[in-house]
């Protein structure tokens, strides 16, 4: 097989380790800046004040408004504040809600990131800008939605629930396994995604007995990463058109609905290139790359069947529906038929075929 390919590395900077995020005052400085101010979700409010607090009169404090799928109202209250202090930076603390928040502010403005993520979305490290207004969400690609600096520390994560480690776990891996059969895969990518998958899949199942363990926590956040900067440097397919489909149109919980999904959208892209899949069963430990995601998801007590979400098998129509009105690139032929058929078995919670 001869190998070509394009490469293209993110220009984000990357500061990872447990303490790291004492530092944020120094890549502010780095940055140029002199005011920066700190964005979170209401829930993570307290954290973001402690956060405006130890960058002292680098800061120009804090807009804790940020909420999931960025509604373009907010981001707008948001950069109104951010002109009213005369902010030159923000400082994005917490999951992809927050970074999303951030980067809809700096696709307007330019205004410098900083980015300190305290899930395992990989937002912080995409072009990528999903963004709702009247209850459309629209995606957008562009260099200059990419943070300028990511500060990881695990530390940060420690805190985060269970569920969510588990979930926000599964979404980082979805990222990884649709990225081994983009056409614009690449050695780097490959590696990365596999690296990923093999860190999120030792560490998990660590979490979820010990949720404040800091060496799982370390991996998990690297894998994330890893998950993350595959996202954000190839196209995915399937298995994020459907997620973006059924969390879109009928509002299932986005981490959630990738994990459920998971092993149904790469198990049944899996058929079409099982050479580029192989590390999936490998990593994962099982007959085929859908059934041992499925398995290893069940064994961390992820949410199994998208009818836990309130869907019904009529709203199964028209998600197949949406899934496929518009092509795009997939290993595997879409029709709206086999596109029912998977949703059929995520809906019912059932072990994949494949
Ligand atoms: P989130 O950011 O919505 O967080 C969910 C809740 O958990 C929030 O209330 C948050 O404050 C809280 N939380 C976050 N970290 C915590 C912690 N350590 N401890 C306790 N609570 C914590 O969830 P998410 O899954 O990180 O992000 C989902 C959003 O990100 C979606 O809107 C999705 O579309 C977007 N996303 C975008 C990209 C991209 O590249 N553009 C990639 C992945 C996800």
């Amino acid at each position: 097989m001869s190998l070509a390919f394009n490469y293209q590395g993110s220009p984000a900077r990357i500061v990872f380790g447990t303490g790291t995020s004492k530092d944020v005052a120094r890549w502010v400085e780095e940055l140029g800046c002199k005011r920066a101010l700190v964005l979170s979700t209401p829930h993570q409010e307290k954290d973001a004040h402690a956060m405006a607090a130890q960058l002292g009169g680098l800061s120009v404090g804090t807009f804790t408004g940020a909420t999931m799928h960025t509604p373009v109202d907010v981001t707008e209250r948001a950069l109104v504040h951010a002109r009213d202090v005369c902010a030159d930076c923000v400082v994005s603390l917490g999951g992809g809600s927050t970074t999303g928040l951030g980067k809809a502010m700096a696709w307007r403005t330019d205004i410098q990131q900083i980015v300190v993520p305290t899930t395992y979305a990989g937002s912080e490290v995409t072009p990528i800008l999903g963004q709702t207004e009247n209850g459309v969400k629209t995606t957008l690609r562009n260099p200059k939605i990419t943070p300028e600096v990511v500060i990881y520390d695990p530390e940060l994560t420690l805190g985060l629930p269970v569920a969510m480690s588990v979930t926000s776990g599964l979404n980082a891996i979805a990222h990884a396994a649709e990225g081994l059969y983009a056409p614009d895969r690449n050695p780097i990518a490959t590696m990365m995604a596999n690296d990923g998958m093999r860190a999120l899949k030792d560490a998990l199942p660590v979490l979820i007995t010990d949720p404040r363990n800091l060496e799982a926590r370390e991996k998990a956040l690297y894998g994330a990463w890893l998950c993350g900067t595959v996202l954000g440097q190839i196209s995915m397919s399937l298995h994020h058109k459907i997620c973006h489909t059924l969390g879109g149109s009928f509002d299932t919980p986005h981490a959630e609905t990738h994990s459920v999904m998971l092993p149904h959208t790469i198990g049944f892209n899996a058929l079409a290139v099982p050479e580029l899949m192989a590390p999936v069963s490998e990593i994962f430990g099982g007959p085929t790359p859908g059934q041992a995601l499925y398995d290893f998801a069940k064994s961390i007590g992820s949410p199994m069947a998208l009818q836990d979400f309130g869907l019904s098998e009529a709203d199964l129509d028209r998600a197949a529906e949406i899934a496929t009105k518009n092509p795009y690139t997939n290993p595997r032929p879409i029709d709206r038929e086999a596109i029912r058929a998977l949703l059929q078995d995520a809906w019912r919670g059932q072990r994949p075929p494949y």
